[in-house]
């Protein structure tokens, strides 16, 4: 089977036929999802001891499995937290594939790591992180975060003069992602809930008067604070110059959330909401998310790589030549020279990773920062236009001014299953996919805006099918 004939030719270019044909798709079929007995009833038995062929499996794909995944990247694709890649960052997704790089070590993936480490720098000279700073691509904000608090407690630990504390325990508003929550759980810590101000936001503020009165075991377990820079649900950017100061007085390890906003840190209209960023330890930015990469690519970044070095590389007797400093498969940073780029893999909680920042450093590299800017922008811009749509709709109401991407708008008049019956039924008719969130306990719509090639005339659509 490992074997390049007449075959796997007519394969390569069936399966290259379909990535262009999918790639030229200007936008794509939303399609949508099926049941397992459906799928199993349609694609019929795949998996079987003599193979049903490259080109068979290919048609299955094509024909059945394929129209049963909702493209992320059409325009009126609007849930959660959508996706837009571009031509030339799905393109390089092939050929990242094609390459078979390990991308935990200096070693073996050298060349590729450098390229990933240009991307990162952009990311960390946008937040403005001083020129030791440093990170690694990881497959999520949720690894990202997970990563960065395991990064904080051991850094915590390590400094830590007296016993353990009884309980290890960070700060968060109740508007955090539930990755950080789902952090806290694998680690095994307890979560500080900071309420949050009138817009959901976390501030310096109420952030010390919580810490004023915590309980002297919190006090002493307390190493981290986790601050968004946008919250996925509305879209709010916390304050964090005045977290930064609160965790400065503290002694706290500061990280901030950005998978889904810090895109809009090239944005010179919403760059200022992040004033304070400069201050964290680690932050996360998701660029699958709102920079155009495609799935799964999420940048962790430290103000001080060698802590998480201290905290997240592996020993075992098979991997210290990497590490080891007399061996010559070292890379030059664990040699010692801590000018020289460290291994991505001894950086966050994993070890094999594909190198899954080259296809954002490609589109990056292919089209310019500039570009990037005016692509966040123009989404920033459909965003704040929808408000001039929603209060033309006299059946409509902004449910809170949007700060980045997010627009959250009521029916009024609707109970939470007309809302739910109208999202059904526009993804079953093709049109869009507009998921319904509560907020307050209220339901509302939530639409969230990372593409630019989603037009006004796209949000006006789907504003005209709630009449
Ligand atoms: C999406 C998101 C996450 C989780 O990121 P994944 O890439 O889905 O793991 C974490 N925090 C925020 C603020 C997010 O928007």
């Amino acid at each position: 089977m490992h074997r390049y004939d007449e075959a796997t030719d007519e394969l390569a270019r069936a399966v290259f036929g379909y990535a262009l044909d999918r790639v030229r798709m200007d936008p794509p079929p939303l399609d949508g999802t099926r049941s397992d007995r459906e799928l199993a009833a349609a694609a019929g038995p795949t998996v079987t001891p003599h193979g049903i062929g490259g080109l068979a499996a290919l048609r299955i794909f094509t024909d059945v499995l394929a129209p049963a995944t909702l493209s992320q990247d059409h325009p009126r694709n609007l849930s959660f937290v959508p996706t837009a890649p571009t031509e030339a960052a799905v393109l390089f997704d092939l050929v990242v594939g094609a390459s078979s790089i390990f991308g935990g070590s200096w070693l073996e993936g050298a060349g590729a790591v450098h390229a990933e480490n240009e991307a990162l720098r952009w990311l960390a000279d946008l937040a403005g992180f001083p020129a030791r700073s440093g990170g690694t691509f990881v497959s999520g904000g949720s690894a990202g975060n997970l990563s960065g608090l395991v990064t904080a407690r051991h850094t915590a630990r390590r400094l830590r003069a007296g016993p353990a504390p009884q309980r290890w325990t960070i700060a968060a508003s109740g508007g955090v992602h539930s990755s950080v929550r789902a952090a806290a759980l694998v680690m095994d810590v307890d979560v500080v809930a900071v309420p949050v101000d009138e817009r959901g936001r976390l501030t310096g503020a109420a952030l010390g008067a919580r810490l004023d009165v915590l309980s002297p075991d919190e006090r002493d377990g307390l190493f981290a604070v986790v601050a968004t820079g946008g919250t996925t649900n509305v879209g709010v950017v916390d304050d964090l110059a005045g977290v930064a100061e609160v965790c400065g007085e503290w002694g706290l390890w500061f990280h901030v959330d950005a998978a889904y906003g810090g895109a809009a840190l090239v944005a010179p209209s919403a760059r200022w909401r992040f004033a304070g960023i400069e201050r964290a330890d680690s932050f996360v930015i998701d660029p699958h998310k709102w920079l155009f990469a495609p799935y799964d690519c999420a940048a962790l970044l430290y103000r001080n790589p060698e802590l998480a070095l201290a905290t997240h590389t592996q020993h075992a007797e098979y991997l210290d030549v990497l590490h080891d400093g007399q061996d010559g498969h070292a890379s030059a940073h664990a040699r010692g020279d801590p000018s020289e780029p460290p291994n991505p893999s001894d950086l966050a909680f994993h070890l094999t990773r594909r190198v899954r920042g080259l296809p954002f450093w490609f589109s990056l590299a292919t089209h310019g920062t500039d570009a990037y800017r005016d692509a966040v922008e123009t989404t920033l811009a459909t965003a704040r236009g929808a408000v001039r749509l929603v209060d033309r709709r006299p059946y409509l109401e902004l449910v809170i001014e949007p700060e980045l991407s997010v627009v959250v708008v009521r029916r009024l008049g609707w109970a939470p299953s007309d809302y739910h019956e109208w999202s059904r039924s526009l993804l079953a008719r093709g049109i869009a996919f507009c998921a319904p969130t509560t907020l307050h306990g209220e339901t509302v719509i939530r639409l969230c805006i990372v593409n630019p090639r989603t037009t006004p005339d796209d949000l006006a659509l789907i504003f005209d099918s709630m009449a």
